[in-house]
């Protein structure tokens, strides 16, 4: 059977964060004819198997936490309120299938074409896209965007590494497990074990070195892992995996791993995730096919402006893999297609990757803006640094025993004569919602100065941000 045959504007490979967010600019704001299609569920990861549902449990698994408190306060509360993980995960579910339908309405609202199906490149200005049921259908579109996101990285090969689960599979777990092992040290890993936690899972922990989050500053590096120690989460630091067995009789799992104080082994466990990082998702995408360069990693190699190597190929997102984040790839999306379509005053719109604020929603969140202390020093110099640092018992735990109470710690950089702050790192209770605001002077320039100047608002954490002495 003939392949159908379409044209358009505008090409845009993966329904994503970033592929919905340019599709929908085009189309709207700027008129142009743009076809979106979607291999799986429209949304992407943040949607489907990422920030949405992660952040429902996440609330859950605060709440759990906050019931727990709640005795201090002089509420009869059990210590662990009975929780029905089943009847959640289907509230959770129906709320994503929801938002997968949002998401179809609005690129039908917004004049996109949606098709559902999985797209090759084939030429330069050509794609195939295969339906599920066999169907082809050939693209001919005068410009093409690559927004195809990735998906866990496959674990190392050891015998019994296909006995785990990776953060998809988390998602789709029925029940509750009563004792995890997780590997990694990043942001899943770090907030998965948090909520599982919190949850009243017994949660391990297995890391390669002894800290956390490496890429972050060393504040919250040291704090975050003190802070899973108060809380019980089992460390398994400067460790490596070498078998995984099951026993098929009762399902449970057996780890065998090394550290520094030898060999070991963790039984009796539920599941296994492994959370070591994602890797692009570019296969049988016909990147060789019209020569698209890829790193070392698999990542598309783009410039600032979105472009890959070939003319009017362009890619985004996770499969560029700059920063991996649901705002990123939504405001690279929007920005490239004003670029594209928004006529001549837009035409060197782009993306700044500078001063981007990430959360990682542990327990408690940890939020982070610009540079870290080792960054700021290696590219001022010391001496043109100034640090300014506490740590402190937010008021919530003022009334709860010692060894209840968490420590929070927030850290500015600041640099040159005026202060300017170039980097500003939290952690603590409502981190999240806290960084927002402070994103926002750190884009506008602020210095110590300004900070200082702003007047407090008492009792909170993040008054501690204007007061640093
Ligand atoms: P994706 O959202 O992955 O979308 C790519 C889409 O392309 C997918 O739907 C895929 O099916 C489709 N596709 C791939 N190949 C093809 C093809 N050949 N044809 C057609 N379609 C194709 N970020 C945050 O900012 N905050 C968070 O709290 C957060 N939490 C996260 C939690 C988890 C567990 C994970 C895994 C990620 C989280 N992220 C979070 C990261 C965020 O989800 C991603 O950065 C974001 O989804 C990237 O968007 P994207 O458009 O680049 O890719
Ligand atoms: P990350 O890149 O954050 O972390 C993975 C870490 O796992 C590595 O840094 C490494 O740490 C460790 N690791 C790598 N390989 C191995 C191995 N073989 N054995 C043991 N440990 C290993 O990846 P994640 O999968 O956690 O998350 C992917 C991305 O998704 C994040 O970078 C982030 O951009 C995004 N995300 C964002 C969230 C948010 O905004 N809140 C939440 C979740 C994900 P080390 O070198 O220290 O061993």
């Amino acid at each position: 059977m003939r392949p159908i045959s379409k044209e358009c504007d505008f090409l845009v490979i993966g329904g994503g964060s970033g592929g919905l967010a340019s599709a929908r600019r085009a189309s709207r704001w700027y008129g142009a004819e743009v076809i979106a299609v979607e291999a799986k569920r429209l949304g992407g990861t943040c949607v489907n198997v990422g920030c949405i549902p992660k952040k429902i449990t996440w609330n859950a698994a605060s709440l759990a936490q906050n019931i727990r408190d709640a005795k201090a306060y002089g509420f009869s509360v059990e210590q662990r309120a009975p929780f029905d993980w089943g009847a959640f995960k289907k509230k959770r579910d129906a709320n994503i299938k929801n938002l997968n339908d949002i998401h179809e309405r609005s690129l039908k609202n917004d004049g996109v074409e949606y098709i559902q199906g999985r797209a090759c490149l084939i030429g330069k200005n050509e794609s195939m896209i295969k339906l599920h049921d066999g169907t082809e259908i050939k693209v001919n579109a005068k410009k093409i965007l690559l927004a195809t996101g990735g998906h866990p990285t496959v674990p190392p090969s050891i015998p019994g590494a296909e006995h785990g689960i990776n953060s998809d599979g988390f998602f789709e777990l029925e029940h509750q497990p009563k004792k995890v092992a997780l590997v990694g040290a990043g942001y899943i890993a770090v907030e998965f074990a948090g909520m599982l936690n919190a949850l009243g899972t017994e949660t391990h922990i297995f890391i390669r070195h002894d800290k956390f989050l490496r890429t972050f500053d060393e504040m919250i590096q040291d704090g975050i892992v003190s802070e899973y120690e108060r809380v019980g989460i089992h460390i398994h630091k400067n460790s490596t995996l070498s078998r995984v067995e099951k026993d098929e009789k009762t399902g449970k799992l057996t780890l065998y791993y090394s550290d520094s104080t030898g060999q070991g082994k963790l039984e009796d466990l539920d599941t296994l995730i492994w959370a070591i990082g994602r890797t692009p998702e570019v296969e049988g995408l016909g990147l060789d096919v019209v020569g698209v360069k890829q790193n070392e990693r698999g990542q598309i190699i783009t410039d600032e402006y979105q472009n890959t190597n070939v003319e009017n190929i362009y890619s985004l997102g996770d499969v560029v893999g700059k920063i991996e984040l649901t705002p990123v790839a939504i405001a690279a999306g929007r920005k490239l297609s004003d670029r594209l379509f928004g006529g001549e005053q837009l035409n060197a719109s782009k993306l700044n990757y500078d001063l981007i604020p990430s959360v990682v929603f542990a327990h408690p969140e940890v939020g982070s803006i610009g540079l870290t202390q080792e960054e700021a020093e290696k590219k001022y110099g010391r001496d043109d640094i100034k640090i300014y640092k506490t740590s402190f018992t937010a008021t919530y735990y003022n009334i709860m025993d010692k060894e209840d109470k968490g420590l929070s710690r927030y850290k500015l950089i600041c640099q040159g004569k005026d202060e300017k702050v170039v980097g500003l790192h939290i952690l603590g209770l409502a981190s999240g919602e806290i960084l927002q605001g402070f994103g926002v002077a750190l884009k506008m320039g602020a210095t110590k100065k300004d900070f200082d100047s702003c007047v407090a608002i008492h009792p909170t954490s993040a008054e501690e941000l204007v007061t640093l002495k």
